[in-house]
């Protein structure tokens, strides 16, 4: 594209917080779907090359479909519509993602799916990722160990050797990309990289990609 963009990731995002009046109805797109078709249209315009469209998935669910079939029909419109890859939601279970994976296969939708990862950093951070991840588990292995921790140093290192092993074990099972959520802490990302003995996500490819 002219404008050197290559990527977008189409969300209809969250409703703003303390907004009484807002009123969805009145949004131009009430799903990300028309988003993504809106994108699509646009994308190779001119003869022009084009931008990935990405789109969000989430292998516990969406808080906003209960009904799951439902919820998958919803999915797959959306990526039909033009997405070109998928980015999760967090989750702290990778059988979650490896059943969300399946399911997506299941209904057609062959796109690469890349996981979302939050190593958890302090024990507010982690109140915080709940409100931020609404439908996402908590595994007692998980909230057992962090609250064991002493203090944060310690909740940090729990944090940091779960994400690490989820990591590992995503790119023991052909995971297509990993997607870490800093929310402006990077320093947590670079010491998985360094737990996984790795200097970059280059030296990652060819470990758990099949691309
Ligand atoms: C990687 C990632 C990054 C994110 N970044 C942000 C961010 O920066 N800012 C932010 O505000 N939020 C962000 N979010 C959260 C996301 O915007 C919210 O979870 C939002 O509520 C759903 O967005 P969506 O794009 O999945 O919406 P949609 O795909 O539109 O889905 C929203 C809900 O509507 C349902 N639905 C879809 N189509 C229909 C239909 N035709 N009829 C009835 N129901 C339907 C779906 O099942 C779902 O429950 C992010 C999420 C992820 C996974």
């Amino acid at each position: 594209m002219a404008s050197g963009i290559e990527n977008i990731l189409a969300l209809r995002g969250d409703p703003p917080r303390d907004s009484a009046s807002y009123d969805r109805a009145s949004d131009a797109f009430q799903y990300a779907e028309q988003l993504v078709k809106f994108l699509k249209e646009r994308s190779s315009r001119n003869g022009g090359r084009g931008f990935g469209i990405g789109v969000a998935g989430f292998p516990e669910g969406h808080p906003d479909t209960p009904n799951r079939l439902k919820e998958m029909d919803y999915f797959k419109q959306k990526i039909d519509a033009g997405a070109d890859y998928i980015c999760t939601q967090l989750f702290f279970d990778n059988r979650d993602f490896y059943d969300f994976r399946e399911r997506c296969e299941l209904a057609g939708i062959h796109v690469p799916i890349i996981a979302g990862i939050m190593p958890v950093s302090t024990k507010n951070g982690f109140v915080r990722m709940a409100e931020l991840s609404l439908g996402s588990r908590f595994p007692a292995k998980l909230l057992r160990a962090v609250g064991r921790a002493a203090d944060d140093t310690a909740t940090a290192r729990v944090g940091l050797h779960w994400a690490t092993e989820q990591c590992r074990d995503l790119l023991d099972n052909q995971v297509r990309g990993i997607h870490f959520y800093t929310l402006n802490k990077s320093d947590a990302t670079r010491q998985v990289f360094e737990n996984l003995g790795v200097s970059s996500s280059r030296a990652l490819q060819g470990q758990g990609s099949k691309d």
